[in-house]
């Protein structure tokens, strides 16, 4: 089984993490900026941030023999506090970077008018530098959220295909299906989506335009449960094209509409490195 995760936050996991994913079949992720935890109080610490998923962390993923590339945004909750919005400002330089597929995470957290035109100009910025954008929804008030999130989408002129909607679930899937974007599904270990319920929703909907994620990050979630899902999918009587399709060949054609996936030897094995721990990088 090959595995694409199109949403992990691999700066908050550990080389134990890679290793565990490269044995599970994860050769390539992508990585979405996010909101760290701790809030950011001016806009050298995103820029840090940003070379860093440009720099550092392909680098690191390398090592485990998985392809490492990210997408470069101003996060929702984050669009909220004035320290943090220059960031706008500076994102065009990060968005035509060789390793950044995509505008995201874009979207809503409360719903607020920052967040509106945060979103807006995001989108414009997709549109403008040619590139997919990766909307979060969410998670309190979906429903609310999701259609907000389409109207602001349909209102910016970007191509529905270039865009996918994430961390849907039974209810809001209903509100995207039809619009012509993607459906990102996160799946979690206890709480909101798990492989089972996702591979009702595949039997429900199919497999077309759909992407399942991890979205590991600093919380409780499992990077493993893409492969998860894949088995999950073969329990059920999908076949192994239906899994390859929908951990490979779809993330795969969404985040390809960059122009910039780099997959060219991403069959051959992992490296092997000297010693027990992780190189240096320069040092
Ligand atoms: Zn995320």
């Amino acid at each position: 089984m090959r595995i694409f995760d199109p949403h992990i936050h691999m700066t908050s996991r550990t080389t134990d993490d890679y290793e565990r994913m490269a044995a599970a079949g994860v050769r390539a992720v992508v990585e979405p900026a996010f909101w760290l935890g701790q809030p950011r109080t001016g806009v050298g610490s995103f820029t840090d941030y940003f070379d860093s998923l440009v720099g550092w962390e392909p680098f690191r993923a390398g090592q485990f023999g998985v392809r490492h590339h990210a997408t470069v945004a101003l996060n929702p909750k984050e669009a909220n506090d004035p320290r943090c919005r220059p960031v706008l400002d500076v994102l065009p330089r990060y968005l035509e970077k060789d390793g950044v597929v995509a505008v995201g995470e874009i979207g809503y957290d409360s719903m607020t008018p920052e967040e509106d035109d945060a979103f807006a100009a995001q989108l414009a910025l997709a549109v403008a530098h040619d590139l997919p954008a990766l909307v979060h929804t969410p998670h309190r008030d979906k429903a609310r959220g999701v259609e907000r999130s389409l109207a602001v989408v349909a209102e910016s002129g970007i191509e529905p295909g270039r865009v996918v909607l994430d961390h849907l679930n039974e209810v809001t899937v209903e509100l995207v299906r039809d619009t012509g974007c993607w459906l990102g599904f996160s799946i979690y270990p206890d709480t909101k989506m798990s492989p089972p319920r996702m591979v009702e929703l595949l039997k429900a909907y199919g497999t077309e335009r759909v992407l399942v994620n991890s979205a590991a990050d600093w919380g409780r979630s499992d990077p493993l449960l893409t492969r998860a899902t894949g088995e999950a999918m073969l329990l059920a009587g999908f076949t192994d094209d239906d899994v390859d399709r929908v951990l490979w060949r779809n993330p795969v054609e969404f985040y390809g509409q960059s122009g910039r996936l780099d997959l060219r030897d991403v069959d051959a094995p992992a490296p092997t490195f000297a010693g027990n721990s992780i190189l240096r990088g320069g040092s």
